[in-house]
Order: C-alpha cells, then sequence, then structure tokens
C-alpha cells in the first residue's frame, strides 16, 4: 500500500492552500483501493449491487426465432412489387406451443406475438393488415406493405450463447437485472458492499427530538449523508453527533475504524479553536488536509486509519460543516470515490449543457457548485436558474434544486444566454 505521502507526491506543483478540483479527484483516484470481497445473492435482491466478474450468457436470447407481432406467418421470398398474395391458412402457432407442421409456397400460418416461427417462414404479417376471407380460412397479404424478414425476432439478437452479458463492475439497475433473468440466472456473485460510518460534530448542534435551545442547530448533515449514502447502496453505521471533545471523538474515529470500510465526519475541519477532526485524523491515521479550490466546501481532511481488527484501513473523508458544503463535497469528491471503492467501473454521468437564465459571476481559478433548476424553453432547449440564496448553510436552496451548475476552474463569469454544465441529481443523489 502506497503512503499518502507518496501518493500526494502526484499532486506536486499544486498549492494545498488552494487544491484544483481535478487534483484532488486525481488524489482520491490514487488512494482508493476497491473491495475484492464477494457475496453470492438472490437475482431479486441485486439492485445497485456492483457484479463481481463477467456475466457469460449460457444460451441464445431469445432462444428461437420468433414473432414480434400477431399476425400470419409466411414464406417472404413470395413477396412481388405491386402484387397482393394470396395464402391458405393452415395452422396456428402459439406463444410457448411451436407449430409443428410444414407451411409452403401459398400457405401461411396464424402466429401470436413470441411464438416460434415455423420452419421455413420468415416474415409476418401484422393482423392490423390482414384482409381474411370470411371463412377465415384465405389470407390476403397487400401489396408493398412488407419485406421480406419483417416483424421477426432473430435467435440471438439480444444476447449470443457464449456472449458477455454484462461485465465486471457493473452497478444493477433495473435492466441489468432483467437482463440477468433473461439468462435464467437465479443468483448474482457481486462485491460485498461497503460500510460506511458517518457521524456529526459541534457542540452547537441538536440531534432530532431534542428541544431547542439558544445558539443551537439541529443535525440536518447526517440526515443528508445517511440519503446519500443509501442512494448509493452503502450500508450506513449512523454513529451520531459528537460533542467538540478530542476524547469523543477519537473514541468515534476508533470505533469507527474497527467496523468500517469508509467513515465520514462533518464539522471540526476549519482553523476554529473547537475544530478538532484534522488533528484526531491526523493523530489516528494518515492525513491530508486540502483547501479545494471550490465554493462551496473549501477545506476537505482527506486520509485513512488502520484497525488492528480490519485488514485494510478505513477511508476517512472529514468534510465541512455546512449543509450544503456537506452535500456538494459529497458529490464531488466523495461518491467518486465510495464507487471506486465499490469497484463500480461504471464512468460518472455526462454532465448536460443547458441555457443559463441569468448572468452568473465567478473569477477563475476555483470551481463553482450553483443550485439549479433545470427545465425546457419553448424551443425545447435546456435552460437552467439558480434557486435562490446560494449561501452555504442554505439548504432550502439545495430542496428546490433539481441540479448543481457547475462552473469550472478556469471559467469566468457567465453572461446570460450562455451554455453551463449542470450535473443532474437525479440518477445521482
Ligand atoms: P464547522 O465546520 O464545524 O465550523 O461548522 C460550520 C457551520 O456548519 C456552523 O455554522 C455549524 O453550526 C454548521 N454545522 C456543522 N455541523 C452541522 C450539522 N450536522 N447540521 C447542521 N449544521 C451544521
Ligand atoms: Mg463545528
Amino acid at each position: 500500500m502506497k503512503s499518502l505521502a507518496e501518493i500526494a507526491d502526484a499532486l506536486q506543483g499544486y498549492d494545498p492552500q488552494s487544491l484544483p478540483v481535478e487534483q484532488a479527484l486525481a488524489f482520491l483516484r490514487a488512494l482508493v483501493e476497491p473491495i475484492v470481497d464477494t457475496e453470492d445473492i438472490a437475482l431479486a435482491d441485486g439492485l445497485d449491487r456492483i457484479l463481481a466478474g463477467d456475466l457469460i450468457s449460457p444460451l441464445n436470447v431469445p432462444p428461437h426465432d420468433n414473432s414480434a407481432m400477431d399476425g400470419y406467418a409466411f414464406d417472404g421470398a413470395q413477396i412481388q412489387a405491386g402484387k397482393d398474395i394470396s395464402l391458405r391458412v393452415v395452422g396456428t402457432a402459439w406463444a410457448g406451443r411451436a407449430w409443428r407442421g410444414q407451411a409452403g409456397p401459398g400457405q401461411c400460418v396464424r402466429i401470436m406475438t413470441g411464438a416460434i416461427m415455423p420452419a421455413g417462414l420468415d416474415t409476418v404479417l401484422p393482423q392490423e393488415l390482414a384482409q381474411l376471407s370470411p371463412d377465415g380460412q384465405q389470407l390476403t397479404v397487400p401489396a408493398d406493405r412488407l419485406a421480406a424478414g419483417d416483424n421477426r425476432r432473430l435467435q440471438g439478437e439480444d444476447l449470443h450463447l457464449g456472449e458477455t452479458a454484462l461485465r465486471s463492475g457493473t452497478r444493477m439497475g433495473p435492466a441489468q437485472l432483467g437482463l440477468a433473468a433473461s439468462l435464467g440466472l437465479e443468483r448474482l456473485q457481486v462485491l460485498r458492499r461497503p460500510l460506511v460510518a458517518c457521524f456529526s460534530t459541534g457542540d452547537e448542534i441538536l440531534s432530532a427530538g431534542q428541544a431547542p435551545r439558544e445558539g443551537a442547530v439541529y443535525d440536518s448533515n447526517r440526515y443528508s449523508l445517511i440519503g446519500l449514502l443509501q442512494r448509493l447502496g452503502c450500508s450506513v453505521l449512523d454513529l451520531g453527533l459528537v460533542p467538540d471533545d478530542p476524547a469523543r471523538l477519537q473514541a468515534t474515529f476508533e470505533h469507527a475504524a474497527s467496523q468500517a470500510d469508509a467513515i465520514i465526519s462533518s464539522g471540526g475541519v476549519s482553523v476554529g479553536e473547537a475544530d478538532h477532526t484534522r488533528a484526531m485524523l491526523q493523530r489516528l491515521g494518515e492525513m491530508v488536509f486540502w483547501r479545494v479550490a471550490m465554493r462551496p466546501g473549501r477545506p476537505l481532511a482527506t486520509g485513512r486509519i488502520a484497525h488492528l481488527a480490519r485488514s485494510r484501513p478505513a477511508l476517512v473523508f472529514g468534510l465541512p460543516g455546512n449543509p450544503v458544503a456537506v452535500m456538494v463535497t459529497f458529490l464531488a469528491f466523495v461518491r467518486p470515490a465510495l464507487l471506486q471503492l465499490m469497484g463500480c467501473s461504471a464512468p460518472p454521468n455526462p454532465l448536460l449543457q443547458a441555457r443559463s437564465l441569468e448572468t452568473l459571476r465567478k473569477k477563475p481559478g476555483r470551481t463553482e457548485y450553483q443550485r439549479g433548476w433545470v427545465s425546457r424553453n419553448a424551443q425545447g432547449q435546456l435552460q437552467v436558474r439558480t434557486t435562490g440564496n446560494q449561501g452555504s448553510g442554505v439548504l432550502s436552496s439545495m430542496t428546490q434544486a433539481n441540479g448543481l451548475i457547475v462552473l469550472h476552474h478556469q471559467q469566468a463569469t457567465v453572461q446570460a444566454g450562455e451554455l453551463v454544465d449542470v450535473m443532474m441529481f437525479d440518477g445521482v443523489i
């Protein structure tokens, strides 16, 4: 395992008092070692789990050529431009019950969606286009409505036997679960979920349910973090609220490191007299501290703490205290690092571009995240406005947002009407 100092060497030449977001991310990529322990689980429990190996298709999907429509199957070789075709109905093919006969030229078979295509027949006339004689025995295929092979699904067109259906590192979403099920699989080999401990710090912070008191605010960070972690598919160890007391903080970090793959704290990483988190991290493990060139969320303590009870050290993220800064630093740094820890190979969701409805003041030299609401204008183009007070403690503007406007490191003031990048929340948080 590389030391943090070795990893930080990769950042040489950069100022830890004002570290660009990209550099902090590069450091985290080098720091995080993915979980390798696997679990065998029921497919139905697979949502958001990460595949531990490639899924190889044990069969063709679909297993046979079959009809994509309810209608009449016939041999498409009979199709000629400008000519109707007259065919005798000689049987019926049902989904799950094949028609075993032989149909030749001048004949057709009534067929249902999903039924195996009878031998020698390759084309299906949809029922809506069928003209039948009153006794239902004679079919007219109208001219110029079909080409040979229409409305037939080919054996293996979804997956071929032996093909890699899903790659190791895939995060299982609804489509991936359905695909695995289509292979007849009942169980999945997945990576163990990481256990992430989280706690809030601060003498002025109240737990939900406590009576209000002067100068105190309720703990919101832990609830935002628990939601963010659950969305990601992590198991959460909620360690509650810790006062600004070094002994209590030490005990909490030690307990967390004995249990968890990662530890997330909020508050106490600034330069105030009661900010003990950095010193504690330094004492118990290895730490790098940055003032990341970003807003909100400048201070960020990152590191790891080893524990005798565990073979790997716990990753640690000491996030700032302000509630929006917590969410933004989570999305910018913690989320990608945890996905890597989880063994997830998916690239991050692409940023969208939307036209800013306002002028957004910005100086080059730091990344800024503004809470925004993306909608469509009358022409159908994406547009974005900010959602009110952008203070780093103002959560209500976060609740009114559906994404974060990302103003990149080198970007300067954006004029109304210019395009900006947006990280959409849906699918992310
Ligand atoms: P700190 O980084 O500890 O100085 O905290 C910065 C600001 O965030 C202060 O105004 C704190 O009261 C506030 N804050 C810290 N932790 C929380 C929390 N868990 N919930 C709500 N606000 C918090
Ligand atoms: Mg504090």
